[in-house]
């Protein structure tokens, strides 16, 4: 099977969350099945030319967009450490940026335009390169308009370049839809019927979350849980109901770790390497946390890491809400994270109020990570919603157990600690509440000082989980193959 796979964000290219993650692994674990991978992404400025070997592919590529003919490039590298190829679409006035998507926390105010170009021009590159796939995953609004162009584009339809390639949506989070002023679908060159209630249309506005969903053969999402959930009022964000329409092609594929990168017997950012059967080394990676965080070099206390987005999504008016109550507990708490000044505010001063409990490092920083994953006995994840969420099954795999709010991809990972019958792989709260929370953390906090045994139990099994993309990658083989009809 021929594959195109379009993101954003792949990983170790551009990264700004799991998207990254998932677009940097699951290409090549579909491509150790046999499949015809490539990937497709922007040419953002941060891409380290020199350090992935980026060729010019085609140098002067033209794309009609309606005003006016754009000339961008492609360049091309190979994936690192494998032969796939990865087509990077160039385009200085709109991809030479400081950021992906937003500076200082605010969007660029043409992402649509950004985006659109993107699509386009991914889809143009491919009659350049003569090369024409099966299928194109994409992933997110901003590979929205892939489908949307191939259904309704009328540079598209007929073509035999384009002709039968099918189309899958993976929605990453419903949350953010990419909704634009309506007179976008005019600039960029679609049909004005588009723009209905069955269409794009939502609200007044071009919503390319929505056109995804209405112009992909198929649709999905990443954890089973999430895919049930999103066809409700709670959790659909006003999509549910397009959602419930289409239900019959949604389907929940949970994602995958990346072993190579997020291992605890491999990895190379940690201060000790350890595995299942040899712990050892998580000890010196506590002490060596700690030590750099200026927490008391203390074994016997219990660390709980965050590492996330700090966005509402993640429930952090959860821990705000607790947050005192927390620091008179016996722990240590290591939060690492950016995001929304609100939350930069609280933990600063949650920080500056308890260094000897607690350390903040309010930037984006992936060697801590690593360290903290590693370092951390409990991996606190309270989100309101989670699609997937990465981090907790990072965590499993470095014993480091996870307390999580039953919710999308932590309800589908993450088993419950049952004392009665020693079963379990982390802590799991079922109500959005501060006191729900509380209790799972006093429960694990219990746990880990009581129970050395159930403690050992809980670690051990966690770090037997295998939630690599073997199983997932298969997932998503057999469902590209029924859409293709083979
Ligand atoms: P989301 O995609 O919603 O942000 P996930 O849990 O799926 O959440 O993935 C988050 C990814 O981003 C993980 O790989 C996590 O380690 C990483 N990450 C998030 N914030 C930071 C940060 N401040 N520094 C380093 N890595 C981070």
């Amino acid at each position: 099977m021929k594959i195109l796979y379009a993101a954003s964000e792949v990983a170790p290219f551009a990264k700004t969350g799991g998207l990254a993650d998932v677009a940097g692994a699951l290409p090549a674990a579909l491509a150790r099945l046999g499949h015809d991978v490539r990937i497709v992404m922007p040419l953002y400025k941060q891409i380290d030319r020199a350090r992935f070997g980026l060729k010019m592919l085609t140098p002067e590529m033209y794309v009609a967009f309606p005003e006016s003919a754009q000339i961008g490039c492609v360049m091309t590298a190979p994936f690192p450490g494998s032969s796939l190829p990865v087509y990077f679409i160039g385009h200085d006035e709109y991809f030479d940026r400081p950021g992906l998507y937003q500076e200082d926390a605010l969007d660029y105010p043409d992402n649509a335009e950004r985006f659109a170009y993107f699509c386009k021009a991914a889809l143009w590159s491919l009659v350049g390169l003569g090369w024409k796939p099966d299928v194109i995953c994409c992933n997110d609004w901003q590979t929205a308009l892939i489908p949307t162009f191939l259904r309704q584009g009328p540079e598209y339809a007929g073509r035999f370049e384009f002709d039968g390639i099918k189309t899958l949506f993976t929605i990453h989070n419903l949350a953010y839809q990419g909704a634009f002023d309506a007179s976008y679908v005019w600039k960029l060159g679609l049909p004005g019927h588009v723009f209905s209630a069955d269409g794009l249309e939502f609200y007044g506005r071009m919503n390319l979350m929505k056109a995804g969903i209405v112009y992909s053969d198929k649709i999905s999402t990443v954890s089973r849980r999430y895919a049930e959930e999103i066809q409700t009022e709670e959790f659909g964000c006003g999509l549910e109901g397009i959602l419930q329409a289409r239900r019959a092609d949604l389907t929940g594929i949970l994602n995958g770790i990346d072993p190579k990168d997020w291992s605890p017997d491999v990895d190379g950012l940690i201060p000790a390497k350890y595995s299942v059967g040899g712990r050892e080394g998580k000890a010196k990676c506590k002490a060596a946390l700690q030590k750099l965080c200026g927490l008391p070099a203390q074994e016997d206390i219990p660390l709980i890491g965050v590492i996330s987005r700090l966005a509402d999504q993640k429930g952090f008016d959860l821990i705000a809400e607790v947050a005192d109550t927390l620091m008179r507990m016996k722990l240590q708490f290591v939060l690492l994270g950016t995001g929304e000044k609100k939350y930069h505010e609280l933990f600063e001063a949650l920080g500056k109020k308890n260094k000897k409990r607690a350390s903040i490092h309010l930037r984006f920083d992936n060697k801590l990570a690593h360290w903290i994953e590693a370092g951390a006995d409990m991996f606190l994840m309270p989100s309101r919603y989670e699609p997937c969420g990465l981090n907790q099954l990072y965590s499993l795999r470095y014993g480091t157990v996870p307390i999580v709010r039953r919710t999308g991809g932590l309800a589908d990972s993450i088993m419950d600690y049952d004392a009665k019958n020693k079963t379990g792989t982390g802590f799991v709260f079922e109500d959005y509440t501060g006191e729900a929370m509380l209790d799972a953390i006093q429960r694990a906090v219990k746990c880990y000082r009581k129970s050395p045994k159930a403690w050992a139990m809980l670690v051990e099994t966690g770090m037997q989980q295998d939630f690599t993309w073997n199983a997932s990658a298969k997932a998503y083989g057999q469902l590209l193959q029924s859409m293709i009809g083979r």
